[in-house]
C-alpha cells in the first residue's frame, strides 16, 4: 500500500491513556515474569500506535500537503502527547524498580533502562517551574528568529534569560553547574568534558591549519548541477545505487519504492532546504523528505537521509524495542554520513562529469564543519560559566571562532555592536548536542578509509552497526563495528590526516 493512501485517524487519547493505565494495573498484579513482560510491552505498543498516527500527519505537514488541517492536528498532538509519555515513564520507572528488572535486562539488554529518560521535573516544584520557563523562552527565541527584521536586543535578552534559567535549574537539582546537568540529560556516559576538550584540541591542531592553508590559496567550495532533473529521477538513481550495494540495501529500497515512502519534489508550503528522515513506528518504516532543486550537493543530502532510513529499517527488524531502533546522534550520524561515502563509486549517476568536483566540495565542507562545530562546543561550555553582557558574549565568540576558523574574521565593530554571537539553533534547542555530529564524523572517516582498503569488509561492519541500533552503549556499538574510540590518544589526527591529504590532491 502506498503511503499516500494510508489513513490517518486521530488517536482517541483518553482511550489510549485508559489502555496504558490498565497495563500498569496488570504490571502491578502480575504473578509471573511473563505476565509482567507482556503488560510492559503492551504499554509500548499503545504508544507506538499513537506515535505512528501522529507521524503520518507530521510528514504530510512537512511536505506541505493538507497544510492547514495538519497544523491543527499537530497542535492537538502537542497537548496530548506529554500526558502519554508521562504515563509511559511511570510504567518504565515501575519496571526498573520491580523484582523483574534483572530478567528484563537479561532479555532486552543492559540498555533497557538506560534509555529511560531521567526527568528532573519530577524532583521538585522549583525545577518544574524552571523547565516550563525554559520551554517558553525557547519558543520566544524561535519566534524572534523567524521575524523578518531581526531584533538583536530582544534576541539577546531571551538568550541571556535562557542561560540564567538553565543555571538555576542545575542549582535547584544539586548539580555543580549546567554542564553537568546537560551531560546527564544527554545520557552521556562514555565520555565527558576532558575527552571533548582533547577532541577539540586535536581538530584545532590538525584540521584548522589545513583549511586555513586552502582558504589562503583562495579556494572555496562551490555549487554545480546534478544529473537528475527532479525528485523522481533522483530517487531512481538512489534505487540503482542501493540495489547494487547489497541485498539488504536492495530489499530496503524496493519496499521504499513500492510504498512510495519518499517525497523529494518541490512544493509550496514545503520548507526550503529541508532534507529529513521520519521514522514510522508500528510499520517500522522510514519516510524520506527532501526539497530537491537540482543542485549537485543536494544529491548527497538525499543519500544521507536514505542512510538514516536504512539504519532504522535494519535495526527495526533486529531489535524488539522501539527505543533501540535508533541510538544517540554520535552513532545515528555515522549511519547517514557513511552512506554519503558509499555513494562515491556511483557519483557518475548523480553528478555526471562533476565527480571530482563533488568529492572536493564534500570533503572541504565536512572538514570546515569540524572546526565550526568545535568552536560552537567550546563556546557552549563557556557561556554558562559567567554573567556575560551582549558585547562580552560576542567577544567570547569572536575569540573562539578566530582560533578555530581564522579565515572567518569577525570585525571589532561587530563585537562592539553586540551582534555576532552564534545563532546556532542547537544552543537554544538541544544543549550540548551539536558536537555529536563531529564525533560521528570521526567514525565516518574511519569507515571511509576502511572502504578504500576493503569495501566489502567496511560494508559488513557498517551493516552490523546499523542492526545494533541503540541496543548498546556508545563505546560498545563502536566496538561491535570494529571502530576506534575517538577519544583515545591521537586517533582524531590519525583519522583526519589521510582525508586532508586526499582533499589536497583534489585541489
Ligand atoms: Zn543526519
Amino acid at each position: 500500500m502506498k503511503f499516500s493512501t494510508w489513513k490517518y485517524t486521530r488517536p482517541d487519547y483518553a482511550e489510549v491513556r485508559e489502555r496504558i493505565n490498565s497495563c500498569k494495573e496488570r504490571m502491578g498484579n502480575a504473578a509471573s515474569y511473563e505476565m509482567f513482560r507482556e503488560a510492559w510491552l503492551d504499554v509500548k505498543k499503545a504508544i507506538e500506535y499513537a506515535d505512528f498516527q501522529a507521524e503520518i500527519i507530521y510528514i504530510r505537514h512537512l511536505c506541505g500537503i493538507d497544510y492547514q488541517y495538519s497544523l491543527a492536528e499537530i497542535e492537538i498532538q502537542n497537548r496530548e502527547e506529554p500526558l502519554l509519555y508521562a504515563l509511559r515513564d511511570e510504567c518504565n520507572i515501575m519496571a526498573a524498580g520491580s523484582q523483574y528488572r534483572n530478567e528484563l535486562e537479561q532479555e532486552f539488554g543492559k540498555q533497557t533502562f538506560a534509555c529511560m529518560h531521567y526527568n528532573p521535573a519530577k524532583e521538585n516544584p522549583d525545577s518544574m517551574r524552571l523547565q516550563s520557563e525554559e520551554s517558553a523562552l525557547k519558543l520566544q527565541y524561535r519566534k524572534l528568529m523567524v521575524q523578518e527584521k531581526r531584533d538583536d536586543e530582544a534576541l539577546f535578552q531571551v538568550f541571556r534569560k535562557l542561560i540564567e534559567t538553565r543555571r538555576e535549574l542545575a542549582e535547584t537539582l544539586g548539580y555543580r553547574n549546567y554542564i553537568e546537568l546537560g551531560y546527564h540529560l544527554r545520557d552521556r556516559r562514555d565520555y565527558g568534558t576532558n575527552e571533548l576538550t582533547d577532541f577539540r584540541e586535536q581538530i584545532l591542531k590538525c584540521v584548522t591549519p589545513a583549511i586555513s592553508d586552502i582558504k589562503a590559496r583562495g579556494i572555496e567550495w562551490n555549487r554545480f548541477p546534478a544529473v537528475a532533473a527532479n525528485g523522481r529521477e533522483l530517487f531512481s538513481a538512489i534505487v540503482t545505487m542501493f540495489k547494487d550495494l547489497s541485498e539488504e540495501a536492495g530489499s530496503y529500497i524496493e519496499e521504499m519504492a513500492h510504498k512510495e515512502l519518499y517525497d523529494l519534489e518541490r512544493r509550496t508550503n514545503k520548507r526550503a532546504n529541508l532534507f529529513s528522515c521520519c521514522m514510522l513506528p508500528y510499520e517500522k518504516l522510514p519516510f524520506i523528505i527532501g526539497n530537491y532543486t537540482g543542485d549537485g550537493l543536494e544529491t548527497g543530502y538525499a543519500v544521507h537521509e536514505f542512510g538514516h532510513g536504512f539504519a532504522f529499517y535494519t535495526a527495526a527488524r533486529k531489535q524488539l524495542l522501539y527505543e533501540f531502533h535508533r541510538s544517540s546522534p554520535s552513532v545515528n550520524e555515522i549511519h547517514s554520513k557513511t552512506m554519503e561515502h558509499f555513494m562515491y563509486p556511483y557519483l557518475q549517476m548523480f553528478v555526471g562529469e562533476y565527480q571530482k568536483e563533488y568529492i572536493r566540495n564534500h570533503l572541504l565542507l565536512q572538514l570546515e564543519n569540524l572546526t565550526y562545530r568545535c568552536a560552537i562546543d567550546e563556546f557552549e561550555h563557556l557561556m554558562y560559566d559567567r554573567n556575560l553582557s551582549r558585547v562580552q558574549l560576542c567577544e567570547l565568540w569572536a575569540n573562539i571562532a578566530g582560533r578555530y576558523m581564522p579565515w572567518n574574521r569577525i570585525s571589532a565593530e561587530e563585537v562592539q555592536q553586540g551582534i555576532c554571537w552564534p545563532r546556532q539553533t542547537h544552543l537554544v534547542e538541544s544543549p550540548f548536542y551539536y558536537i555529536e555530529y563531529n564525533i560521528a564524523q570521526a567514525s565516518t572517516y574511519e569507515f571511509y578509509l576502511k572502504m578504500k582498503r576493503n569495501y566489502r569488509r567496511a560494508w559488513s561492519d557498517y551493516l552490523t552497526l546499523c542492526g545494533e541500533g541503540g541496543s548498546r552503549s556508545y563505546l560498545e556499538l563502536l566496538e561491535s563495528a570494529h571502530l576506534s574510540n575517538p577519544f583515545v590518544g591521537n586517533t582524531i589526527e590519525e583519522i583526519c590526516r589521510p582525508v586532508i591529504d586526499e582533499l589536497h590532491s583534489l585541489l
